[in-house]
């Protein structure tokens, strides 16, 4: 037991005193610059981004974490991974691991410490082996199509991925099912200063050999593509070249054949050459001017590997067709519309493009019906968000960000109350802010901000963003956890950080403005009528498979839903399978902008531990009793500061623990003793103890 001694600040956070922000903070500081980058609270992992290869993963510590229990050793992402497959494999619980944190603070990088701990230790053989080996590899795949390389994190995960991967009643793997959330497809057609698209554009460039590349009509260099960032091609440390190999070998593996893998290039290709169409002239004055293709040999080259024809592909997005009950017009769209159509189109194939290829890697790893299996889920997605300018994404990010701060206080508090329960010891109640609140402000199914946007998108007439928000602010004129400059000013507050078009909800992190400009746009999410038909039209197989939509004798049936409703709905599956399942919390913190080893920064740290909730985690924990631990291994640390217990004893560990305590005249209001745990209340007992130990 490694809990006080020999270690940097306390390992467990349940025992600092004082505890309050800035002891916290100062307790992670203090471990992060001795390079322990992993703190508990109780069971919850806190891990702090050492933006450095540190020596303490691998065989030898895997070997270490799985032969001891939680408390036995430092905190590590390692013990987490043990406690929660030992208790699925031997105590038939499922479980989750739910990774949290801001954008660069290490989720993707723990979610893969986690699945490589657990392949390592769960069963051996050819057939496992070779299932362990198709969900490892599925991550370089999804890395590909699904990060980038941001302002924040080189390697950016720009969509949320939930996993879970299935055992059979031994522990060993038999497959998994990947679910993914909300790719930021805008990314496709548009980059920040200092941003990539998507990785797998630059890996294709530069890994394709030249037969490959004249297959797919390209050209080796990214300046040659509008849609790829002509400021920055390449990333420190990053070789896009040799992680394409990576990629198609990965592909290979997880059962992709030949000829899909050639499609699925040949599908992001057209992507890139979309992009290069230029749809008319592009002086300020001519904008909004008729459209038309300006590069006939670029757009015939595309149809072609379309299997469309070009006048087809041309028509479909120079023009649009207004269905009315009596005729059909078409009206030819204005340069800036048709640039908007193009755009739309492949921002529309490439996020399918991912849901695909997400859908073919389950295809491969699925599990046969029937087969009893356990279940472990692995939750990477992204943390609260608070940008300058705050969108329909932010909005929809913060929201599951919400629902997952309402799961992890149930959760927590439930799971006490059950060890308690266990351990035959009262409950004592416990006060905790309920963010339930909040949630339904949102998530109402008549009442809620998604709802009433879904309704002035569904709603017909004048439709717009100020109409959402005029509607929002008369529902929520008063509501709490509500605020908008109009709200404001009935009130007669007058802030002048609010604009017009923004409003505010005061999430359990914090209050975030949000500005309503696009949300109809991007709740409705339509692509025009004519582009899925055209594109349902190609020969392409992959291609046309991504539009089904497109086939006319779908066209009258009703609309997809929202995007928002949408998100709501796969938010409500996963917290439904989440609470099926013993949860198992990793925190992960960015310690500054910079990517940078070594720096601490307290401000930075500061705002995540208030997003994560953390100061509120450590006073749930030790509402009741802080500290907990079995019978045996405490009296086996103890047993020296008893008279009876030392040098020998030879008794029950239960009575050695009450021989010992008892001995200390500790109040009785201090102590607790469970069926297999001595539970203390307060840490300055446990520190008390210590103090003890260190003076015999
Ligand atoms: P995003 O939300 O943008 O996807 P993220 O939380 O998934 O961010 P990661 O991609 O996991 O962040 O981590 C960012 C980078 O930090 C990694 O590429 C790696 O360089 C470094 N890093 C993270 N965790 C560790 C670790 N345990 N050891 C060494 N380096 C790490
Ligand atoms: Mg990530």
């Amino acid at each position: 037991m490694t809990l006080l001694e020999g270690c940097v600040g306390v390992e467990d956070l349940v025992l600092l005193e004082p505890l309050e922000q800035e002891s916290l903070l100062k307790n992670l500081q203090l471990r992060y610059e001795n390079k322990e980058i992993y703190t508990y609270i109780g069971n919850v992992l806190i891990s702090v981004n050492p933006y450095q290869q540190l020596p303490i993963y691998g065989p030898e510590f895997i070997a270490q974490y799985r032969d001891y229990t939680f408390y036995e050793l430092k905190p590590h992402i390692y013990a987490l991974a043990n406690v929660a497959y030992q208790s699925l494999r031997d105590r038939d619980r499922d479980q989750c691991i739910l990774i949290t944190g801001e954008s660069g603070a290490g989720k993707t990088e723990a979610s893969k410490l986690v699945m490589s701990y657990v392949a390592a230790v769960c069963g051996k053989g050819e057939q496992v082996n070779s299932v362990k080996e198709q969900l490892l590899q599925s991550n370089p795949v999804l890395e590909a199509f699904g990060n980038a390389k941001t302002i924040r994190n080189n390697n950016s995960s720009r969509f949320g991925k939930y996993m879970d991967i299935e055992f059979d009643f031994k522990g060993a793997p038999l497959g998994g099912v990947i679910t993914n959330y909300l790719l930021e497809k805008s990314r496709v057609v548009k980059q920040l200063d200092g941003e990539r698209n998507f990785h797998i554009f630059y890996q294709l460039l530069a890994g394709a050999d030249a037969h490959l590349l004249e297959a797919l009509k390209l050209e080796r260099d990214t300046s040659r593509y509008a849609y790829l960032n002509q400021k920055v091609s390449r990333v420190d440390g990053m070789d896009d070249a040799s992680n394409f190999k990576s990629v198609q070998n990965a592909m290979t593996v997880i059962g992709f054949s030949e000829v899909e893998n050639q499609q699925v290039l040949e599908v992001t290709a057209l992507v890139l050459k979309l992009g290069n169409v230029e749809l008319g002239d592009e002086s300020q004055a001519n904008r909004t001017s008729a459209s038309s293709i300006c590069d006939e040999r670029g757009i015939q080259e595309i149809g072609r590997m379309m299997g469309l024809n070009s006048e087809e592909l041309e028509k479909a997005l120079c023009s649009r067709t207004v269905k009315t009950a009596k005729e059909e017009v078409v009206t030819t769209l204005n340069v800036i519309q048709a640039q908007y159509a193009r755009d739309a189109l492949a921002k529309n194939i490439y996020s399918r493009l991912f849901n695909w290829i997400v859908n073919r890697i389950n295809e491969s790893i699925k599990v046969g019906i029937g087969e009893s299996k356990k279940v472990m889920g692995v939750l990477d997605i992204y943390g609260f968000e608070i940008l300058e300018d705050n969108s329909f994404e932010q909005f929809v990010i913060n929201y599951c960000n919400e629902k997952l701060q309402q799961v992890f206080i149930e959760m927590t508090l439930k799971e006490e109350q059950e060890e308690y329960k266990r351990e035959g010891i009262p409950w004592t109640k416990v006060d905790y802010f309920d963010n339930g609140i909040i949630c339904n402000l949102i998530e109402h199914n008549q009442r809620g901000i998604l709802a009433m946007l879904d309704e002035e998108c569904l709603r017909p007439g004048v439709v717009s963003d100020s109409t959402f928000l005029a509607k929002l602010n008369q529902v929520f004129s008063k509501h709490g956890y509500y605020e908008s400059k109009v709200t404001q000013n009935a009130q007669r507050q007058y802030d002048h950080s609010m604009g017009l078009s923004c409003f505010r909800i005061c999430h359990y992190a914090g209050k975030v403005t949000y500005n309503v400009n696009s949300f109809i746009d991007k709740n409705n999410d339509l692509l025009f009528r004519d582009l899925s038909q055209a594109m349902w039209k190609a020969q392409h197989p992959l291609l046309r498979s991504l539009f089904p939509e497109g086939d006319p004798k779908q066209a009258s049936l009703k609309r997809p839903p929202t995007a928002g409703a949408q998100f709501k709905s796969s938010v409500a599956i996963l917290m439904k399978n989440l609470y099926s399942k013993n949860p198992n919390y990793i925190r992960c913190i960015k310690p500054n902008e910079h990517q940078q080893r070594g720096q601490f920064s307290s401000e930075l740290v500061a705002t995540q531990t208030r997003y994560l909730g953390l100061l509120e985690n450590v006073r749930v924990r030790r509402a009741g009793y802080a500290y907990r631990q079995r019978y045996g291994p405490f009296l086996e640390r103890y047993r020296m500061l008893g008279r009876n217990t030392w040098p020998r004893w030879n008794g029950g560990d239960r009575e050695g623990v009450e021989k010992v305590l008892g001995e200390l005249s500790l109040s009785s209001e201090e102590l607790a003793f469970g069926e297999t745990k001595i539970f203390i209340r307060s840490p300055r007992t446990l520190f008390y103890l210590e103090e003890q130990r260190r003076l015999r």
